[in-house]
């Protein structure tokens, strides 16, 4: 079997409510539909988030990136010859979010030649992940009726929720959180945005109240304050925007300012983020598959990913995003529902991706 064709279609899609957390306010989610062809006839789908803020990405340069470098390194090869394709994406800096893409696209292909459901394929450990829901950052009040809101329609009970734009707002919201849901997982995330004291502030009211880490309070370049919160709390730090790849993952775990570090197949897609895996059990280091905004199609892709492996299981993953966009490219049953504040992986083959033309047509901005 070989790649005949890479298809790359720009799309966005409008949010239900804005997204705010330190550094920014996410209002509409710009992804690219990553289709790759093959000579037999079946397609590898996937999306790509762009993130300009992340990850320096813009649709019209991932279209770029595809068509320059990309499809000519993997047109005419083997869709499951990764080794390969990632040696070819090693020569080009950066692009994670387009590499990502196009490795779970391979990764759909060869689930698909060989029967399978990728969960099954790439580790087969669980069927189904406890789904933590975002909250963004907002009035401890609003950021509390959210999340019962969301308990009562799914039952979820993991809540992630943004923090970082001030410091007592984040103290108070805390304590209104945990009054509204004492047997919650409850965790937040700073998105690089805090200095090395607000986050003590913030840490030691999450401590009080048992939240079960903090993601990315400190920036990565503030070397000194990351060890001052090291040094100082004894809620578990996680790694996001500093660990971005298993050498940022290496640089974080070696300095001791991580304890877990959040996995995105938007990002690593699935297999780096499978060495990001095993590079942390040797460690003992925890990890939680993490959101990149992602809509059905990426869901689908963590879910499998998720599943699959003992580590990402082990924890609630975020995979509840979609519950904050009011549109998506996948016909309404393709994303397994959230029960019980579960959601189950299918056994289709492949990722079980199954687009809606209507929407597609709708949303494509090409
Ligand atoms: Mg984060």
């Amino acid at each position: 079997m070989q790649i005949t064709r890479i298809d790359c279609i720009p799309f966005n899609l409008p949010m239900k409510n804005p997204v705010r957390y330190a550094g920014g306010t996410l209002t509409v989610s710009e992804h690219v539909l990553v289709q790759v062809h093959t000579d037999e006839g079946l397609i590898g789908s996937a999306e790509a988030p762009s993130r300009p803020f992340f990850y320096g990405e813009s649709q019209a340069s991932m279209l770029a990136a595809v068509r320059q470098w990309f499809a000519p390194a993997l047109v005419g090869q083997d869709p499951m010859g990764f080794e390969r394709a990632w040696a070819a994406f090693d020569q080009v800096e950066h692009n994670d979010t387009i590499k990502g893409a196009l490795d779970i696209a391979m990764h759909d292909i060869a689930g698909q030649a060989m029967g399978v459901p990728c969960h099954r394929l790439l580790g087969g450990w669980d069927t189904s992940a406890r789904v933590t829901y975002i909250c963004g950052y907002g009035a401890p009040q609003a950021m509390a009726d959210e999340a019962l809101a969301v308990r009562e329609r799914y039952g979820i009970d993991s809540f992630k929720l943004k923090v970082g734009v001030d410091a007592r707002q984040d103290v108070a919201m805390l304590h209104t959180l945990r009054q509204a849901l004492p047997d919650v997982t409850l965790y937040v995330d700073g998105n690089s945005g805090l200095n090395a004291s607000d986050a003590l502030r913030v840490l030691d009211a999450g401590y009080e109240i048992g939240m079960a880490w903090a993601e990315e309070p400190v920036h990565r370049d503030d070397r000194p304050g990351r060890a001052l919160v090291q040094k100082h709390t004894r809620v578990p730090i996680m790694g996001d925007e500093s660990c971005r790849n298993p050498a940022e993952v290496a640089r974080e775990v070696a300095d001791g300012f991580v304890q877990l570090v959040g996995i995105k197949t938007a990002r690593t897609g699935f297999r780096i983020s499978r060495n990001i895996v095993a590079q942390c059990a040797a460690l003992r280091i925890r990890n939680v598959i993490a959101s990149q905004g992602d809509s059905t199609l990426g869901i689908l892709a963590a879910l499998h990913f998720t599943v699959a492996h003992r580590a990402t299981a082990s924890q609630p993953a975020e995979l509840g995003f979609h519950l904050n966009t009011v549109a998506d490219l996948l016909e309404d049953d393709a994303l397994p529902p959230i029960v019980g504040g579960r959601m189950r992986a299918s056994e289709a083959p492949g990722l079980g991706v199954r687009l809606d033309a209507a929407k597609l047509s709708r949303y494509r901005v090409d």
